[in-house]
Parts: C-alpha cells; structure tokens; sequence
C-alpha cells in the first residue's frame, strides 16, 4: 500500500490523556468526513475541523511506497537531527493522526512501528474499526457519523455541539477510560470552555481537555 502523509513532526502531545508527552506525530493526509477543502466545509459531515491535513505537504510528508520506509522516517524523527546523541529509546511514542489515520494505518506499519519500539497512538473519528494491536485509541465522535470504534482508552468530545447524537450523555455508558470534554475552539473559546468546566464540575465522570500545544504555541 502506498501512504500518503501530510507531516511527521517531534513535539508534546497536547489533548487528552497524554497530554505533555513527548511524540511522533504522524499526520495522514485525507479525511472521510471533510474533504479538507473550505469550499466543501458547509457541506461536510464534519464542519468544526481546525487541522489541516490535505493541500500543501508539510515536514516531511509525502508518498510512501512501503510500511518499511514511512517507519523509518518515524524512528529518525524521534532519534532527532544529531546522529551522534540520539534521543532516547525509552518511552518511544507516535501519534497517528490526520485526517482519518485508520483510513490508512494497517497491519504491516503497525508491525514495523512496533518493531522500532514505539507504543502507537491513534486519534480516529471513530467511523473505522481500530486495528486490535493500537496501543492507545482516542475516539473524538462526530455528530451524523456513525460511531463503529465503541471501545477504547480515551473519548474526547468537542463540546458543545448543538446535534441530540453529540451531547455527552450518549456517550457516558461506552467502556472507554478516559472522558473528555475539549471545547469547541473558536470566537467563543472562551464561553465554551466555561461551559464544558461546569458540565464536568456536574458530572465527574468527565474531564476537561484544554488544547495545550495552541497555549503554549507549539505545533
Ligand atoms: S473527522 Fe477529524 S480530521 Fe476529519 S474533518 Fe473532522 S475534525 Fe477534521
């Protein structure tokens, strides 16, 4: 299978459960919910997206014509650009994410990721079965999307959203870890974020996930 990447870049996970963490980020390129085109955005399942995943290819994307190489291109972005000092191999960690990465991510990269020592994360709409061997699953649902992923480490839920099938309350019984409320970035961040504390001051079963790399201003 060829793999078409947006970017591969090192930083801090920001969301979620892992927040802070040290990661490979691996951004697929393609979505099956938005085309990534603004002219397709009103029409699209999914009108919220603030990632840019198609278009002009960023740090290191590309094509990819073998699971071999794209893992490859992993591991040296986790060593770092001095070959003589090599980051560590402990905690080796990668984010697949996009657009949809289960679109994309199969059995042979997952293979050769584990090979390379890292623990795979995926951050999926929720619409694609996750492979089993996914170390970390993190399933942000989206409103008139089926959701067939309905297990994992982490829900995060952007919040709020006016559609019935988006309110947390759908989602409160699903067997995840983690639940998460992100507010819905924007003119009015501010409010949703006053609103998404109060709902997990009401209910604890849910916690808030501020996105810290846009605070902090890095990628
Ligand atoms: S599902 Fe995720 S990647 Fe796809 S358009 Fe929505 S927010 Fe963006």
């Amino acid at each position: 299978m060829t793999y078409t990447v947006h970017e591969i870049f090192y930083t801090l996970q920001g969301e979620g459960a892992h927040s802070g963490r040290p990661a490979v980020f691996l951004r697929f390129a393609g979505c099956n919910l938005w085309s990534g085109q603004e002219q397709h955005r009103a029409s699209a399942v999914c009108r919220f997206c603030d990632t840019e995943f198609v278009g002009q290819v960023g740090l290191n994307g590309g094509k990819f014509s073998t699971a071999v190489e794209l893992a490859s291109l992993v591991n040296t972005t986790w060593q770092g650009s001095d070959a003589t000092r090599p980051r560590s191999d402990a905690q080796k960690f990668v984010v697949c994410t996009g657009g949809e990465p289960i679109l994309q991510l199969d059995e042979s990269l997952l293979d050769e990721l584990h090979s390379a020592g890292f623990e795979v994360a995926v951050e999926t709409n929720g619409t694609l079965a996750v492979p089993t061997s996914v170390d970390w699953v993190c399933v942000s649902p989206k409103a008139n999307a089926p959701l067939q992923q309905r297990h994992g480490d982490e829900l995060k839920l952007v919040y709020p959203q006016d559609e019935p099938e988006a309110q947390p309350a759908r989602f409160e019984k699903l067997p995840f870890t983690h639940y998460f409320l992100q507010p819905m970035d924007g003119e009015n961040l501010a409010e949703n974020t006053r609103a998404a504390i109060n709902y997990c001051l009401n209910k604890p079963q849910w916690k808030l996930s501020m996105q810290m790399h846009k605070a902090v201003g890095i990628e």
